[in-house]
């Protein structure tokens, strides 16, 4: 497998691991943790394959519809 060089800092390179997605409509916040990501070395920004972006938003949606203002969930393998 060739490692995939990060498009944000164009120096680190890519590696499975997890990351904590933020997602935040008007009022509403939701924060998500342990979500399956391919995370930078070196400055962390994260990349979230298609199929695990839709499920992240649309846990994100079931969350802001409730009305909260924060919310913190985990992300469901
Ligand atoms: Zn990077």
């Amino acid at each position: 497998m060739t490692p995939t060089p990060c498009a944000l800092c164009k120096r680190g390179q890519l590696a499975p691991g997890s990351a904590t997605v933020t997602v935040s409509r008007g009022e509403g916040t939701v924060i998500i943790k342990g979500v399956p990501a391919d995370v930078c070395d070196n400055c962390g920004e994260y990349y979230l394959a298609g199929d695990i972006a839709k499920r992240v938003y649309s846990v994100a949606d079931a969350a802001l519809l409730s009305g909260c203002e924060v919310e913190i969930r985990r992300f469901a393998a």
